[in-house]
């Protein structure tokens, strides 16, 4: 608290200023104003994943990750789930395998199956609003990952391309991607990837407000992103989570209980 006093014309005038409120007032409006988003993220709903949504959104709020884009392998069901636990935080999103490599879509209505041209998934996208990046294009260790003549043919296309993956097994293939979208004049998006727990929040991106595609579009060439690769053995997970789905696919074949889907 600082007072203060000074004459005027009328008399003696006294004020004080509580500049500690002041200060928390400005800290509360600099946190919304930039938010932590995590754009790349799956769940069981993914084949290779096993993570739980509310152990998602827990591990998200523990983190300071304000908005976290659910990206499962082309579906949106957890995400949607995710969305109506935490419709603030989450995004809903997909990651989609085409004909020619996956596209990473946000604020998807509806789902787009696998298996399209990319130009149709596209389109469909587009006509549902959503904001459209690529999934590490230049990481050529991914089923889905781009020609360079193919994502030329994209490229006018897309909102972004995914600049940072934190699951490339070295970073050649991230550089490549910035390189690119610098010379293509492509927004970029960063991502963990994460398929566990423990990988969310690895590479991030704080970003001016936003609640639309529409208003990321804009806000998206001033994200500033924080990054690291995830260690490899983050794979073998993946490698793990796929074997323990599909027992789960045996077990429901032979009229048991679904190891996948307990807690969604
Ligand atoms: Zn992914």
């Amino acid at each position: 608290m600082v007072y203060g006093q000074a004459h005027s014309g009328t008399g003696l005038v006294k004020w004080r200023v509580n500049y500690r409120a002041i200060l928390s007032i400005d800290r509360e409006t600099h946190m919304a104003d930039v938010l932590q988003v995590e754009f790349h993220c799956h769940t069981r709903y993914s084949k290779d994943s096993l993570t739980q949504i509310k152990a998602l959104l827990a591990t998200c709020r523990r983190k300071g990750i304000d908005r976290v884009a659910i990206t499962d392998h082309n579906e949106i069901e957890g995400a949607r789930l995710a969305h109506q636990i935490e419709p603030e935080r989450v995004i809903i999103g997909e990651e989609i395998m085409t004909t020619r490599g996956e596209l990473l879509a946000f604020y998807v209505q509806e789902k787009i199956p696998k298996g399209l041209t990319p130009e149709a998934a596209i389109q469909r996208l587009r006509e549902q609003g959503a904001f459209i990046s690529v999934s590490h294009p230049f990481d050529k260790a991914r089923s889905g990952a781009w020609d360079l003549a193919d994502l030329e043919t994209i490229a006018p296309l897309v909102d972004a391309i995914e600049t940072f993956n934190a699951r490339c097994l070295n970073n050649q293939a991230n550089l490549a991607a910035q390189a690119y979208a610098r010379a293509h004049h492509l927004a970029g998006t960063s991502g963990s990837d994460a398929h566990i727990l423990m990988e969310v929040g690895a590479a991030r991106q704080k970003i001016p407000f936003f609640n639309t595609p529409a208003e990321l579009r804009q806000v998206i060439w001033q994200a500033q992103s924080s990054q690291a690769l995830s260690p490899f053995w983050v794979h073998f997970a993946s490698t793990y989570a796929k074997i323990y789905q599909k027992a789960g696919g045996t077990l429901r074949s032979l009229g048991g209980k679904s190891p996948g889907r307990e807690d969604a």
